[in-house]
């Protein structure tokens, strides 16, 4: 426990070992010894002290000795993919990414994932074989029994086996997860959600779903497509959307809706681009602060529902801003119930377009250290090892 909590953490002391574990000084001692002892633990330095804390010997930083090798996070997103290699710790060696249209180009995207992950080896002058995980996010619902993508949502992709496309195409086993999903592990574990363990975090792109990390762990829900808000109908004789039904929250707030709806304003460069960084005008501002209410509304419930600490808006959208999460949190304090509207923070990821990639890159380095060694995985083995998350309350 005390292991996983220090690579977890990336360094902390014996205190902070005691409080976030609820084990006696002693107890944290004889650990922390022991780990040292095996080689798994070093002593570096002290810990700075904070206000109030002048009294007493310095504090010791106990940080984890990662094993060797690297491991490979890919994101998929709607309209590129996103290849980072990072070593155990999570610290990115080398990380690239190119546009283009996932949702209808499957093997396209595949075929760039895998240039992407061996341009990135060779950069770094690494072997294949030193990647101990690889974890790839796709933007769609992900059937945990088949993995396969199975929903019109993404056309192109249905009936798609990921794990094994990408498998061959990387020449070793892939784990495949919820775009959404990686990007709520991402922020939980490097980003705006970082000491909480109820947190919802909204991928607002071209399509919106949510991640969902209760109880410090990844909600995926009983076949895995648990979080897909986008399709909540709003309006039942509404627009038509992708996944066949009419009036879904997409087709009133995504990225591309804001786009066309700031478009028609004439918000738009010299080459025609429609940017979602707010304009800093009143209309601009409104019709930002338009889809954060009506955002806002479909996760007032989900906060009635779920009663999380923090909600985290991500994705394209995720970048509106200031205007975005105020018309949020007006929605969750209009519609929640007070008192869970009163304990819920409202933010914008703090990893930007990035959260889905480190997300990957997280849950293959807890996969990486849990696993016995690296040339006894089963190939393609998707194993439902759940990452969790430490207490830090
Ligand atoms: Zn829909």
């Amino acid at each position: 426990m005390i292991l996983k909590l220090l690579r977890e953490q990336g360094h902390c002391t014996r205190t902070d070992l005691g409080r976030l574990t609820g084990l006696s000084r002693s107890a944290v001692a004889k650990w922390v010894a022991d780990l040292v002892d095996e080689g798994l633990v070093d002593e570096v330095g002290t810990a700075a002290k904070g206000p109030g804390t002048h009294r007493g010997r310095p504090s010791t930083l106990l940080v984890p000795v990662m094993p060797n090798g690297s491991v490979a996070g890919i994101d998929f997103g709607h309209s590129h993919v996103r290849v980072a290699i990072a070593d155990l710790a999570g610290t990115v060696l080398a990380e690239q990414s190119v546009d283009l249209d996932v949702d209808n180009n499957a093997t396209v995207a595949l075929d760039a994932a895998g240039e992407l992950f061996r341009d990135l080896l060779t950069a770094i002058d690494a072997d294949p074989q030193c990647v101990r995980e690889a974890v790839a996010g796709v933007p769609g619902p992900i059937d945990r029994r088949t993995l396969t993508v199975c929903s019109p949502i993404l056309s192109d992709w249905v009936d798609v086996a990921p794990a094994v496309e990408l498998g061959q195409r990387l020449g070793r086993p892939v784990h495949i997860e919820n775009d959404a999903d990686v990007g709520a592990w991402g922020e939980a574990r490097y980003g705006a959600g970082r000491g909480f363990k109820h947190l919802l975090y909204i991928k607002a792109s071209h399509g919106l779903g949510t991640g969902l990390v209760l109880a410090g762990t990844l909600y995926r829900g009983s076949r895995g497509f648990a979080g897909e808000i986008g399709h909540t109908t709003l309006e039942k004789d509404g627009a038509w959307c992708r996944c066949g039904n009419r009036g879904c929250l997409e087709t009133v707030v995504s990225s591309s809706q804001v786009r066309r709806q700031l478009r028609a304003t004439g918000h738009r460069d010299e080459h025609g681009t429609v940017a979602l960084v707010l304009r800093d005008d009143a209309v601009s501002r409104r019709i930002l602060s338009e889809a954060g209410r009506v955002l806002g509304r479909v996760a007032a419930d989900m906060c009635n529902l779920l009663n999380p600490e923090a909600i985290i808006i991500g994705g394209e959208l995720g970048v509106g801003g200031e205007p975005l999460l105020s018309g949020v949190r007006e929605s969750i304090d209009r519609f929640a119930q007070p008192a869970t509207a009163e304990v819920v923070v409202v933010m914008t990821a703090q990893l930007g377009v990035r959260s889905e990639v480190m997300g990957a890159v997280a849950i293959a380095a807890s996969r990486a250290l849990e696993a016995p060694a690296p040339d006894a995985q089963a190939p393609n083995a998707q194993a439902a090892k759940f990452p969790q998350l430490s207490s830090r309350s």
